[in-house]
Formats: structure tokens, sequence, C-alpha cells
């Protein structure tokens, strides 16, 4: 597994990993530490990008996706950066009521440093007045 620089360094001050432009800690470290809540379904997105993207924040990621897709997902599985994750891009969004989609493009290097793109659906429900991840469909390229 290749070295995470993300933990090796406090991250607070360093862009944040969903390439918003803004600072972590302006951005999606509000919610990861549960500071606030993601008001939007783009907001969740990026968050929980960010989470997976950073690694350690498992329980976030856990609390976030509905309980009815999670499965026998665990927080602790959660919490390793398993991709190495380079980029993500947001290329729509959509809020009804309580059910709310986001279509995005992340990017990955794999062993041999070479950059693939995961293209993405996915679908999320507001439960109780917070945003869950349902699920994803995945797009070939
Ligand atoms: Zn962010």
């Amino acid at each position: 597994m290749p070295p995470s620089s993300a933990t090796s360094t406090n991250p607070s001050t360093r862009p944040c990993p969903c390439d918003s432009g803004k600072p972590f800690a302006r951005c999606c470290e509000p919610f990861l530490t549960g500071k606030e809540a993601p008001r939007t379904v783009k907001q969740l997105m990026r968050s929980r990008y960010t989470a997976f993207a950073l690694g350690g924040y498992g329980n976030y990621l856990h609390a976030t996706w509905h309980p009815n897709t999670v499965g026998m997902v665990m927080a602790e599985d959660l919490d390793v950066a398993e991709i190495p994750w380079v980029g993500l891009t947001i290329l729509d969004d959509e809020q009804k009521g309580d059910r709310g989609r986001v279509e995005f493009k992340t990017r990955y290097r794999d062993d041999d440093g070479v950059e693939h793109v995961h293209h993405e659906h996915s679908a999320f429900l507001r439960v109780n007045g917070k945003w869950l991840y349902l699920e994803g469909k995945v797009r070939e390229e």
C-alpha cells in the first residue's frame, strides 16, 4: 500500500481533498468531526469522498450510510484509505424534498501510477433531517 501523506501532517490547513479549493478546516473537516451536519447532498458527497481519501473517518462514513444498504460493513472497515484517490469532480446534483442524487467522477492512481476514473451516480435520502448515502451506480467509462 502506498504511504498516505494525509496521516503524516495535520491536514487542517491544507486544501481540502474534495477539490473545493477551500482549506480542509473550512470545508469537510467540520462534517467529519461532527461539528456540523451537511445541509446538502453535495456537501455530504464531498465530505464522504474526503473521508475515504484521508482514511480514519470510518465512523463518519458508517453514520452517513443508510442502514438499509450498509449491510455488514463496519465502521472499522471504512477507516482504511484503501484507494489512493487523487481528485473529485461533481458533474451534477439534484435535491427534491428528502431525496437527492449526485453524479460525480473520482480519480485514483493504481500501483503503476496510471490514473483511473470512477464515474458514479449516487442516491441519497434525508432521514430525520440528516442526509444519508443510499446507493451508487457505477458507470463504465
Ligand atoms: Zn471538502
